[in-house]
């Protein structure tokens, strides 16, 4: 169960995680215990920890808060396994492959009781199970952490542009946004309850990193995932700079964003893709009655760039079709998005018609 808030700790003593204590270049697996299911199984949730031999920041790296965000898990999954690479770290690495468990054994996004993770912190011992989870998570992990990155994906049929999501209270997001290397950097205002409002409240920098679907491994989502842990982490100096160390990218900050919604319901053709320019000129696609004769178009109501889109073939009215990233002079800010080369590989995947419109 949770255990009272911990004090940042001097490096060489020991780092307690459960019943569990590691000094420094120490390494293992902790389970640490959420509680008992119904089968009086205990639950738990496994944490990886990695001490460097030397002294450096001590952070966290999590995935799967929503438990059928998967990019994540395996970015950690690869991040683990980089052994000689780690050998060399300062600092420690506490990697969460699946913070949310149970959500996580059922393919879902929410718990067993259907509430959201994410919107449970800072959570409390005597809170609902899916609270207690949050409560371990921030008294274990939070607590003894300077700085995290938690790893997340669109939803279901909802993938998204790479984009990391800061908080904008705190400067330090922004550099280490631009350190991540992430094209697009979104200074977004935290949602009660989630960890990014925790780690805001506390004043620690968090990155968000939105990359990909729920459900689905996306094979450029998550190499750019781990290329951006690693470049924060040699930022940080807790790792090595590489030798011939790749060129800072140019990045596009938006500090908003608005869906795109259809404006009848009907079968959607798309006709843009993910990291692509819009004005409100542009045609994002057209939705048609199946039953009838009509076709609307989809226009955008501001210039920006499409950082995540549905790919769903069918809408309801009302529903959310292209999210955009509100930002001036569009066309500049896609090429930097295609000069990082972090776009999902779409066209391969999901076709996007270059028909022109019917009239
Ligand atoms: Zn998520």
């Amino acid at each position: 169960m949770a255990r009272a808030r911990k004090k940042a700790i001097p490096f060489g003593d020991p780092l307690i995680l459960g019943k569990e204590s590691f000094l420094p270049e120490d390494r293992g697996l902790v389970h640490l215990e959420v509680g008992h299911l119904i089968t009086h199984e205990l639950l738990t949730m496994p944490v990886h920890v990695i001490r460097g031999k030397l002294p450096g920041p001590r952070i966290f790296v999590s995935a799967a808060i929503h438990g059928d965000e998967l990019n994540g898990v395996e970015m950690i999954r690869r991040l683990l396994k980089k052994t000689r690479l780690l050998n060399r770290l300062r600092g420690d690495l506490l990697a969460i492959p699946v913070v949310n468990v149970p959500a996580f054994l059922g393919r879902s996004r929410y718990l067993p009781d259907r509430r959201d993770l994410n919107r449970l912190f800072p959570g409390s011992p005597e809170g609902s199970s899916g609270s207690r989870l949050a409560k371990l998570f921030v008294s274990e992990i939070v607590a003894q952490c300077s700085l995290g990155i938690d790893l997340h994906t669109g939803a279901v049929n909802r993938p998204n542009l790479p984009q990391i999501r800061v908080s904008p209270k705190l400067e330090k997001n922004r550099e280490l946004g631009v350190a991540f290397g992430a094209p697009v950097v979104m200074q977004t205002k935290t949602l009660e309850g989630s960890l990014r409002a925790v780690m805001e409240e506390q004043r620690k920098p968090m990155l968000m990193l939105e990359a990909g679907e729920a459900l689905r491994l996306d094979a450029n989502s998550i190499r750019f995932g781990l290329r951006g842990i690693l470049n924060v982490m040699r930022h940080l100096e807790m790792l090595p700079a590489e030798k011939s160390p790749a060129k800072q990218r140019p990045i596009v900050v938006s500090g908003e964003s608005y869906w795109a919604r259809a404006p009848r319901g009907g079968i959607l053709t798309p006709l843009v893709a993910l990291g692509k320019a819009v004005t409100p000129d542009t045609p994002l696609g057209f939705i048609a009655d199946p039953f009838g004769k009509g076709e609307s178009k989809i226009h955008p109501k501001e210039e920006g760039i499409v950082i995540g889109r549905t790919n769903l073939a069918i809408a309801d009215e009302g529903d959310g079709l292209f999210h955009i990233a509100v930002t001036k002079n569009a066309n500049a800010a896609a090429r930097k998005i295609r000069r990082s080369g972090t776009e999902l590989a779409e066209e391969d995947d999901h076709p996007v018609s270059d028909e022109p419109l019917l009239d």
